[in-house]
């Protein structure tokens, strides 16, 4: 289990750095990412700082609930039409970055299968 750091993620919870949010409540906070992989690619965040999905525990059920239902209302209120792709990379060969649990939600193209 990983200790939780303090990433950019935080800084960006807290208002220390500028981020384009889209979503915010009490538990979480939606974003856009700044290296798009597609022409809508938000990412939502837990201001939990769980590391990874690997670090959740089952007292997180609700707040795991919570993000996935947050993607269901962003991808709504961005009206993103035909479909999207909601991804979690975890640990390295994952290919996660930033040590802060986060969805990615991926959509406005067709996404080709299996990813790379
Ligand atoms: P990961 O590879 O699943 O860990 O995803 C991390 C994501 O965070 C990448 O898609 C990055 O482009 C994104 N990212 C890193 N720093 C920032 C930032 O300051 N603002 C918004 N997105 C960021």
């Amino acid at each position: 289990m990983s200790e939780p750091q303090d990433t950019i993620f935080s800084k960006i919870i807290r208002k220390e750095i500028a981020a384009q949010v889209v979503y915010e409540d009490d538990l979480a906070i939606a974003f856009k990412d700044i290296h798009p992989q597609a022409p809508i690619h938000i990412l939502v965040i837990p201001k939990q700082p769980i590391p990874k999905l690997d670090d959740a525990q089952a007292q997180d059920a609700a707040l795991l609930g919570h993000l996935l239902l947050t993607v269901k209302h962003v991808a709504a209120h961005l009206k993103i039409k035909d479909g999207y792709r909601v991804v979690i990379n975890n640990g390295e060969n994952g290919g996660q970055t930033v040590d802060h649990l986060h969805l990615h939600i991926l959509g406005g193209r067709h996404m080709k299968w299996p990813p790379g």
